[in-house]
């Protein structure tokens, strides 16, 4: 069976945005050491509205530089590099030597029509630029595509194919942050045209879900409870602070079934042990992290994992979609428009 383990490589939103080094790097370098002692590839899905806000401001210089070598070597090292927007870095400033988060517009359906335009080319030029090659892979930043239809003719202009946000039966209510995923269809992807909750035999895009499992209250208060207790192996790597709603969502959780993406940060990790019967043989098993959330234990989780599946293929985003469906993405430069 075909494995995607995807990261999405961002900072922090919330009051702290944490640091380029603690958030970036010595987690996604700490992922690869894992990775390569098992041979296995991952994608990491880059927050690009970074690359453009330091560019556009002057700013973190050195932290843009550092990024830039890094995802360099991600490419080099065979691993995906693709398209992850948060379009509310228009709104950060650079004070002092750290980034100053507005989350007000979260959405690029917060933007008009040509705004969310200009973001999509532009984040989407600035990932090519830095490492070579145009994304080919789009993940909205906090599951938010919705709709879909609002930026669907730039992501495909900008040379776009693939849409990895969606998480069946997965729903938030979160104000000005939320989505719903609740009418998906639950298969291991589909065509599309504009929705991605609506599939259209030979649509020009492709879903490609995160898989997605049901839980019971117990998850979340062994995640609770692993917070609790502060012990070394849970501390995550980043050090920023989110934007929000964590703990509301969390006490919510710890009373009912909830559906959650099969998940690669700290506890969540333990999602692992029993993704690949979720996925019932059927790839791609497409599991969701973020190198900012990782700790001691979700790293171990994962070698245990690879090492507990050696017949499993292990494949970038780009690569299964090359494969299994068929179409060269060197080609795809030459069509953007
Ligand atoms: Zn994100």
């Amino acid at each position: 069976m075909d494995v995607l383990l995807t990261y999405d490589y961002e900072l922090f939103f919330g009051e702290d945005a944490g640091s380029v080094e603690r958030c970036m790097l010595e987690p996604t370098r700490r992922i690869l050491d894992v990775l390569d002692r098992h041979g296995a590839k991952a994608t990491f899905y880059v927050d690009a509205g970074y690359l453009v806000r330091c560019q556009g401001l002057g700013a973190d210089e050195r932290g843009r530089t550092e990024v830039t070598a890094q995802l360099r070597r991600l490419r080099a090292g065979g691993h995906g590099v693709e398209l992850h927007v948060h379009p509310h870095w228009e709104d950060a400033v650079f004070e002092g030597a750290r980034w100053v988060m507005n989350p007000a517009r979260y959405r690029l359906a917060d933007f008009s029509s040509e705004a969310a335009d200009r973001i999509v080319h532009s984040y989407s030029d600035s990932l090519s630029s830095a490492v070579g090659q145009r994304p080919v892979a789009y993940r909205a930043g906090g599951w938010c595509c919705q709709p879909f239809a609002h930026f669907a003719d730039a992501l495909f202009r900008s040379g776009i194919r693939v849409e990895s946000t969606v998480v069946p039966g997965a729903r938030s209510m979160s104000r000005g942050r939320g989505y719903d995923f609740t009418g998906s269809p639950v298969a291991p992807w589909w065509r599309f045209e504009s929705d991605p909750l609506e599939p259209v035999r030979g649509g020009r895009f492709v879903e490609l879900p995160i898989t997605a499992m049901k839980v019971s209250p117990s998850f979340y208060w062994r995640i609770a409870a692993s917070r609790l207790a502060r012990r070394s192996e849970d501390r995550a790597f980043g050090d920023g602070r989110s934007l929000t709603g964590d703990r509301d969502r969390l006490l919510r959780a710890m009373t009912r079934t909830s559906i959650v993406p099969v998940g690669l940060d700290g506890t969540k990790a333990m999602t692992l042990r029993t993704a690949r019967r979720v996925a019932r043989g059927r790839g791609p098993l497409v599991a969701i992290g973020h190198p900012k959330a990782q700790t001691p234990r979700s790293l171990a989780l994962l070698d245990a994992f690879l090492a507990a599946h050696p017949q499993d293929r292990f494949v970038a985003t780009r690569t299964w979609y090359e494969e299994s469906i068929g179409e060269a993405t060197s080609d795809l430069a030459s069509r953007v428009e």
